[in-house]
């Protein structure tokens, strides 16, 4: 699979809206956020590739997975080029959306500094943007 446009990605809201359930809707056309621990991925530990829910790019190697302990899905690195980053000073917080560099549906954001990994970054994923490939 190649991170092409394909033929048939939704170009309104209105045909996203269709294509979506209405809680993937309000995550990744809404950048909603689903409550913390309910997503089916937070403490999925299978080896695989997670890919955007929207449009099925590949995302996230469960390689890179780890335990935040924070309530989503954390990652600390990104498929190169499969990430778009926008800033976000929503709730009185300066944060990285991260948002699928093909399809611009919202994610979830990418925190810094936090020291969790060697690799010091933490992209705070919603389950719902995501759907796990499990690795042969
Ligand atoms: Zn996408």
């Amino acid at each position: 699979m190649t991170n092409e446009l394909p033929v048939d990605l939704p170009v309104t809201e209105d045909e996203w809206r269709v294509r979506l359930t209405p809680a993937e809707f309000r995550v990744l056309r809404q950048a909603g956020t689903e409550p913390a621990w309910t997503g089916e991925y937070v403490d999925t530990k299978t080896p695989g590739l997670y890919r955007c829910r929207a449009c099925g790019a590949e995302l996230f190697s469960s390689d890179t997975k780890f335990d935040s302990h924070c309530g989503w899905p954390s990652f600390d690195e990104a498929l190169p080029g499969s990430i778009r980053y926008i800033e976000d000073r929503s709730h009185g917080m300066l944060r990285t959306e991260v948002r699928c560099a093909r399809c611009d549906s919202h994610l979830g954001h990418r925190f810094d500094g936090e020291r969790f990994t060697a690799k010091n970054a933490r992209y705070c994923i919603n389950s719902i943007s995501m759907t796990l490939e499990p690795a042969e």
